[in-house]
């Protein structure tokens, strides 16, 4: 399968105004196929705040001399995390943390103290507790991963994900990526195209507002459809607006616009209309227009945690469940929770047996 839309027709909708717009907003509407608009409930353990890149919109990343750096949680701590959120009826165990953290010496003799020696090894124990040990399904987003590390991760992962950003190598050279070698879209795009290969539902989606031009969102959208088409492994594509905050490198650039966002989430939703993959913003960063956003396609608000921080957006809250229903149901849909694998890929060609019987666990429960 692949897509009808070439370069120049996503270039057009990028670039649209006034009627056009609102033609291609419409246009959207055919490939809908059911009201439902889905989110995950989660939890967000963040297992490290080091990171190895230095990108210039972070918010997450901590030095590893800063006396509030998270700088490897320990397995009791995050068992507890785990368990006051199943309490809370969350099924997803969101790991996320900085890329190849065990570069750097605190980690790494933290990781001794913990009796492990690699970063990789320590996610897949933390993985096999939260399946052994709780009713969570885990979905690790820790960066760019080896293909054997990404099969061992698989063993013990419902999902996965890693944010292209964009394909463009050129933001290798702006304050987005000029410190962040983990950014390289070549590398990142060989993460996604390994998960593929080893059948992972996964996860990927693009930041704009960080100095691409429009050509390179359409690149990268066509990339990540490139990749769907050859693995059929993207589950949802995120569309994620950069935000301004005081502090970050970039707290001078302006965001993109409201009109680029509407226009990017058309292009993605046009893109994979022919496909079942979803089509994410983040509710969070998008406080007062995420409705409009589901009239142009998006069918999926991502996670939303009833107990952790939005800790890579920590300025941003997220709404509560009540609220994500309020505001879907006044823009005339219906809310429903997902877990953080998409039903399709339950099933043994995708998923091995402890987390086949961990989804039907949960579903029993319900
Ligand atoms: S955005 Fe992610 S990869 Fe970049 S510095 Fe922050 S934690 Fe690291």
């Amino acid at each position: 399968m692949t897509s009808n839309l070439t370069k120049e027709d996503i270039l057009q909708i990028l670039t649209a105004s006034d009627a056009d717009i609102i033609r291609h907003m419409a246009e959207t509407v055919k490939y809908r196929e059911n009201n439902l608009i889905t989110y995950s409930k989660n939890v967000f353990i963040p297992l490290t705040e080091i990171c190895r890149n230095d990108c210039g919109y972070c918010n997450f990343k901590k030095n590893p001399d800063d006396p509030e750096a998270i700088i490897l949680k320990s397995k009791e701590e995050i068992l507890e995390s785990l368990k006051e959120a199943e309490k809370f009826g969350c099924k997803e165990a969101l790991f996320t943390f900085g890329e190849d953290a065990d570069e750097e010496e605190v980690v790494r003799l933290k990781l001794s103290e913990y009796g492990y020696e690699k970063m990789v090894d320590y996610v897949v124990d933390i993985c096999q507790m939260t399946l052994d040990e709780t009713t969570l399904l885990p979905h690790t987003n820790g960066g760019n991963y080896s293909y054997d590390d990404l099969k061992r991760l698989k063993e013990v992962n419902a999902s996965m994900g890693l944010m292209l950003e964009n394909s463009s190598s050129r933001l290798m050279e702006l304050p987005a990526h000029n410190k962040s070698p983990g950014k390289n879209p070549e590398l990142r795009l060989e993460t996604i195209g390994n998960a593929g290969k080893l059948k992972i539902p996964y996860t990927t989606g693009i930041l704009i507002g960080i100095g691409e031009t429009k050509e390179e969102i359409a690149e990268s959208l066509l990339a990540i459809r490139d990749l769907y088409d050859k693995y059929g492994h993207i589950q949802e594509v995120i569309i994620q607006n950069f935000t301004p905050i005081p502090g970050i490198e970039m707290q001078d650039w302006s965001e993109p616009s409201f009109l680029d966002m509407i226009r990017t989430v058309i292009a993605g939703t046009l893109l994979f209309g022919d496909t079942d993959v979803s089509i994410q913003v983040p509710p969070n960063l998008n406080n007062d227009t995420a409705q409009i956003f589901l009239l142009c396609g998006a069918d999926d608000w991502g996670g939303v945690s009833p107990v952790s921080p939005d800790y890579v957006n920590i300025t941003s809250p997220w709404p509560g469940i009540d609220e994500l229903e309020n505001l879907t149901v006044d823009a005339g849909f219906s809310l429903i929770e997902r877990l953080c694998v998409y039903e399709k890929y339950i099933n043994s060609e995708w998923l091995n047996d402890s987390i086949l019987k961990q989804i039907s666990n949960i579903s029993e429960r319900q």
